[in-house]
């Protein structure tokens, strides 16, 4: 038996009224958290008094792919065969090129009435593919609520009788796989000056680049291909504008000398709980 310690509270969209989703974390019967309470050794990391201080936000993309539920193959694909090859979908509107959009707008409007800081969702490169955002977001709750708005995900695609898949390449070949990017700044980041900082936690993220890619998730070595705007994932590597790097800096960032980075490594199906904090105690910490 596992205790439920409740830890992040949010409006139940579905029930609504006085109803509420309650985020809880696993501990044993004798009060220890379970091995994959991975919530639990996050909140000891943006408890450090140097992290609290640093004030950490994220704003993590969570991409996913919606398959037909008997045929388990991406929604507006035909039976048994591809559509055309990337390129018109990304951003599409359109009956032949965008598919799903009532349950991403669904989906939109269920997390903002829950609470959540959801700030915006595309359709994707591969077609059946979207992602939404959530903004900017404090230390652990961006891990919070990346899982209720995973949580509210399937909920609706529940009620649409699809399912959605977070597998880092859903499908083989020269098709996009999906990635939860991670971006970040801290305090001294988003400050004037802070593009240095930014440059010692890339080379910080450098030096244990196994040790992360080890914990963003399972089945990212189909992705990091060094093909589909992905960076090999043997290989750390960073720039400016780049989508094929493994830490990707803003052009905005550069040009203001402060802001953020985004950790482009992460694949659709990772544990915010862990990227989140190792990040953290990489660049803060490390
Ligand atoms: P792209 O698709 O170009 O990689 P998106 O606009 O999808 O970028 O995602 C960028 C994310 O970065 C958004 O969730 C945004 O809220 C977040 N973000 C913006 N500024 C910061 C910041 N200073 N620190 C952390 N995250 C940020
Ligand atoms: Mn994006
Ligand atoms: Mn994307
Ligand atoms: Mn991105």
């Amino acid at each position: 038996m596992q205790k439920k310690s409740p830890q992040a509270i949010y409006k139940d969209p579905f029930r609504k009224g006085n109803h509420i989703l309650v985020m809880c974390d696993a501990y044993t019967p004798a009060g220890n958290p379970i091995p994959t309470n991975n919530r639990n050794k996050a909140v000891k990391i943006f408890d450090h008094p140097n992290v609290k201080a640093e004030e950490p936000w994220f704003g993590i993309e969570q991409e996913y792919t919606l398959l037909k539920k008997d045929v388990k193959w991406p929604l507006g694909w035909p039976l048994g065969g591809f559509p055309g090859p990337q390129g018109p979908y990304y951003c599409a509107v359109g009956a032949d090129k965008a598919f799903g959009r009532d349950i991403v707008d669904a989906h939109y409007k269920a997390c903002l009435y829950a609470g959540l800081s959801i700030g915006g969702a595309n359709a994707e490169v591969m077609p059946g593919q979207w992602e939404f955002q959530i903004s900017p977001t404090v230390g652990v709750g961006a891990g919070d609520q990346l899982w209720v708005a995973r949580y509210i995900l399937e909920r609706i695609t529940e009620i649409s009788d699809v399912i959605v898949s977070y597998d880092p390449k859903p499908i083989e070949g020269d098709w996009n796989g999906a990635a939860a990017h991670t971006n970040f700044s801290t305090k001294s980041m988003r400050k004037d000056g802070g593009l240095d900082l930014i440059k010692e936690a890339i080379k910080k993220l450098e030096v244990k680049h196994k040790q992360h890619i080890a914990a963003y998730g399972e089945g990212n070595e189909r992705r990091l291909t060094g093909k589909h705007e992905t960076a090999d994932i043997n290989k750390f590597s960073w720039g400016v504008a780049d989508r094929g790097a493994s830490v990707r800096v803003g052009r905005d960032t550069e040009r203001e000398g402060k802001g953020y980075f985004e950790d482009r490594r992460p694949s659709s199906n990772m544990d915010p709980y862990l990227v989140i904090s190792m990040i953290a105690e990489t660049t803060i910490l490390g």
